[in-house]
C-alpha cells in the first residue's frame, strides 16, 4: 500500500510539488467515489456509454480519413483523436499533438503530457477519470502554432467529441484551445479565473503545460485555477 511505503509517499509528494501543489488537505476522500457520487444523470446526455463509444469510434475513423489540411495530412505519422472516459465529467482540451503524440497516437504523452498527468492527479483524479483531446488531430510540422484555417478545418471534430461526451466541465489548456472553444481573441491571461459556458459544460481556462515547462513559476497560477475547478466539481479542495 503506497501510504505505508515511505519511498512511494516521497515520490507522490514530489509529483504533487512538480504539478505546483503548495498545500495538502488534512484528509481527503477517494477521488473515484467522489467522481462517481457527484455524477448525476448528465443533462441532455447523448445516450448510454455504448452509444457514446460507438459515436466516438465513427468520429475517430472520420479523423483518420481526413485530408482537409494538405500539409498536416502529408506530414503526420498518424492522427491523434483523444483518450479517456466517453462519459467523463471533465475534459482537458489542448492545442495539437507534438512529436511524441504523433508517434504514439495518444494525446499528452510527452513531457507536457507527463506534467498534465501530475496536474490531473493533484486534482485527486486520474487520466482514466477524464477525457483528453486537442483542437488539432494532426501534428503541425515543427510543433508550430496551428494556423486559423487548420483550426477551422478541425473544429467540427472537437465539437462533435464534446457533443458526444457531454462533459459537465472543460478545462482549456492554453491560448489555442481557449480561443478555439470560446470563439474569442482574448489572451489566456485574460481568460483565466473566469467561468464560461460551452453547450452544457462550464469552462475554465489555464496555462498550457508546455508553458509551465518553460515558466515553472506559473504552476502556482495553474494550481489556483485547478482549485477553482475542483471546488466547482465538488471535489475535495486542499486548503
Ligand atoms: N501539447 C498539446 O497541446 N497536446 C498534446 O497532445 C501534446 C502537447
Amino acid at each position: 500500500m503506497e501510504r505505508n511505503n515511505p519511498r512511494a509517499v516521497k515520490q507522490r509528494l514530489q509529483s504533487l510539488a512538480d504539478a505546483g501543489v503548495q498545500s495538502l488537505p488534512k484528509r481527503g476522500r477517494a477521488a473515484a467515489s467522489v467522481a462517481a457520487s457527484t455524477r448525476e444523470t448528465p443533462a441532455a446526455a447523448p445516450g448510454d456509454a455504448a452509444d457514446r463509444i460507438r459515436s466516438l469510434a465513427i468520429l475517430r475513423q472520420q479523423v483518420v480519413d481526413c485530408t482537409r489540411c494538405t500539409e498536416l495530412a502529408a506530414t503526420r505519422t498518424q492522427t491523434v483523436f483523444g483518450v479517456g472516459r466517453p462519459d467523463a465529467r471533465l475534459c482537458f482540451f489542448g492545442e495539437a499533438p507534438g512529436a511524441d503524440e504523433d508517434a504514439s497516437g495518444e494525446p499528452f504523452v510527452g513531457r507536457a503530457g507527463q506534467l498534465l498527468t501530475k496536474i490531473i492527479e493533484a486534482c485527486t483524479l486520474s487520466r482514466d477519470d477524464v477525457y483528453i483531446l486537442n483542437v488539432l488531430k494532426c501534428r503541425p510540422p515543427g510543433n508550430r502554432t496551428p494556423l486559423p484555417d487548420e483550426v477551422a478545418n478541425c473544429s467540427s471534430f472537437f465539437e462533435r467529441q464534446f457533443a458526444t461526451i457531454a462533459p459537465e466541465f472543460i478545462c482549456c489548456l492554453g491560448t489555442t484551445a481557449a480561443q478555439a472553444l470560446l470563439q474569442t481573441t482574448e489572451p489566456i491571461g485574460k481568460l483565466r479565473r473566469r467561468w464560461f459556458v460551452y453547450g452544457s459544460a462550464e469552462v475554465i481556462c489555464t496555462y498550457h503545460p508546455s508553458y509551465l515547462l518553460r515558466n515553472p513559476a506559473a504552476k502556482r497560477d495553474v494550481w489556483d485555477d485547478m482549485k477553482l475547478l475542483m471546488e466547482k466539481m465538488g471535489l475535495p479542495v486542499p486548503q
